[in-house]
Order: C-alpha cells, then sequence, then structure tokens
C-alpha cells in the first residue's frame, strides 16, 4: 500500500504591507495580556485618554451606520447615512422602500447595490425577531447574549456588533477592531499573523482585563487604531519614532533596535 504523502505545512503570511517579513513569535497567553496592557498605557500617554465618543447614535442608527460603512471612507459613509435619513422619515420606510430607491440614497458608499437589499434584510429581521425595529433590549441583555443577538442578523459580523453595542448609546463593553487595529495587533505579536479581522476581535478582547469598563475597552480600540494611523503604516511604518518599539517584534526585526 503506498505511503500517503506528507502534506509540507502552510507557511504564516508575511505581514500586512511589509512583504517578506518574518512573523512575530506567538508570545504565551500571560505575556501577551501584560503586553497589551503595556502597550494600552503607552498610547493612552501618547494619544490621550480617556478619549471621548465620536457620536452618539441610538442602536439602530448605528447599526445602519455601520452596515453602510463597510469598506468605505467616514466621509463617505457618514453623507450616505445622512442621505439615508434625508431621504425617508424612519427606518420602517427604509425597510418598505423599493430597494433601487434605498440604492440611489447611499450611491456614495462602495457596493450601493449590495448595501441597499442587505440592510432592508436586516431591518426586516428585526422587525420579525422583535416585533418592531426597536433595539432597547440589548441595553439589559447580558454580554454574550447581546452579541449573539445582533451577530444572528444576516450580514452582521463581529467588527458591526462590537459597533454597535461600543460606539451607541447602549456604551457598552465591546471592541470594534478595524484593520489598523488589527496590523498593529498582528505586528506586536498580540494575536498570531495568521489571525484574520473577525476572530481577532475575541482574541484581542479576551487580553484586556475583565475588570475594565467600557470606556477603557473603547480607548483601547482608539489608541490602536490611532497608532496604526499615524504611525505603523500599512506601508513604511515610522518604526524609529514609535513608542512601541522596544516592545514590538515587528518594528526591532525592521530597525536592528534591541529587546526590552
Ligand atoms: S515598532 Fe513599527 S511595526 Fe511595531 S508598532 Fe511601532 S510602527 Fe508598528
Amino acid at each position: 500500500m503506498p505511503l500517503p504523502r506528507r502534506v509540507a505545512p502552510t507557511p504564516p503570511p508575511p505581514l500586512p504591507g511589509l512583504g517578506a517579513a518574518p512573523p512575530p513569535p506567538a508570545a504565551p497567553d500571560a505575556d501577551r495580556r501584560e503586553l497589551a496592557l503595556t502597550v494600552h498605557r503607552r498610547l493612552c500617554g501618547e494619544y490621550g485618554c480617556p478619549i471621548d465618543y465620536f457620536h452618539a447614535l441610538a442602536p439602530l442608527d448605528e447599526l445602519v451606520s455601520s452596515l453602510l460603512s463597510h469598506r468605505t471612507r467616514n466621509r463617505d459613509s457618514h453623507r450616505a447615512y445622512e442621505s439615508l435619513r434625508a431621504a425617508f422619515p424612519d427606518w420602517a420606510a427604509v425597510r418598505d422602500a423599493p430597494v433601487a430607491e434605498v440604492e440611489r440614497a447611499i450611491a456614495g458608499v462602495t457596493w450601493p447595490e449590495a448595501k441597499a437589499p442587505a440592510l432592508q434584510r436586516v431591518l426586516r429581521t428585526i422587525t420579525e425577531r422583535r416585533g418592531a425595529l426597536d433595539l432597547s433590549h440589548l441595553a439589559t441583555l447580558p454580554a454574550a447574549e447581546a452579541e449573539a443577538w445582533l451577530a444572528a442578523l444576516p450580514g452582521v459580523g463581529p467588527k458591526t456588533v462590537a459597533a454597535v453595542l461600543s460606539f451607541s448609546t447602549l456604551r457598552r463593553r465591546a471592541l470594534p477592531v478595524d484593520s489598523h487595529h488589527h496590523r498593529v495587533a498582528q505586528r506586536l505579536g498580540l494575536i498570531p499573523a495568521s489571525c484574520a479581522v473577525g476572530p481577532s476581535h475575541a482574541r484581542l478582547l479576551a487580553l484586556l482585563p475583565e475588570a475594565w469598563d467600557a470606556q477603557q475597552v473603547y480607548d483601547n480600540h482608539q489608541v490602536m487604531m490611532r497608532h496604526g494611523q499615524r504611525c505603523c503604516f500599512f506601508r513604511n511604518p515610522a518604526c524609529a519614532r514609535c513608542v512601541l518599539l522596544d516592545l514590538c517584534p515587528t518594528g526591532r526585526a525592521r530597525t536592528g533596535a534591541p529587546p526590552p
């Protein structure tokens, strides 16, 4: 009988924006928790914590805003959201409108032809499950149940779930992870290089102290995102001036800086 062929292990993907740079080694959980805390403190020193919430939308408004924002610049998705609000008296009217009218109102976002029917599907599903377009029950559900309720909506992923819980007036303890946040976490070795954005939500939240309140978790999202926007760029991160250089295996490999 022929021996089964051995399958070569798949090499880990290169770090985002850094070509064939080696991924940082995976640190044990306790080390990663300590690293996450040190990173948070330093970045709070850099960007200033606590950070004001950037808006105060009702949960359903935040859900719609978040669905429109996928792969779309903030300015464009904000305009599309305002255009939708101006074109229809309420979300029930958006739900029941001909899809072409919704698509026209959100024409400034990426893929309006897909987002318009997807948005109506979500609004219909909420109506079916709640009997009305109302998400107020998320304020009192236990955290895991609130997350599961939102995640069961069609096309709603971990980032949208966390955005609704954290950014809306619910102000609950949840950690949205955008592409900047995710990239910085990968380069620091807080998550493996192979960990996609979706699963990174739970892994990164698990590194933060359970005693932290919603504001502290929101601050963590904000400082990680800002660091990705202002220093740890997709291409050519500014490692030489980075306040995390001594903690960061990627930065040390790029600059030859010594370990801590
Ligand atoms: S040292 Fe470089 S790779 Fe590491 S977090 Fe800072 S900018 Fe990003």
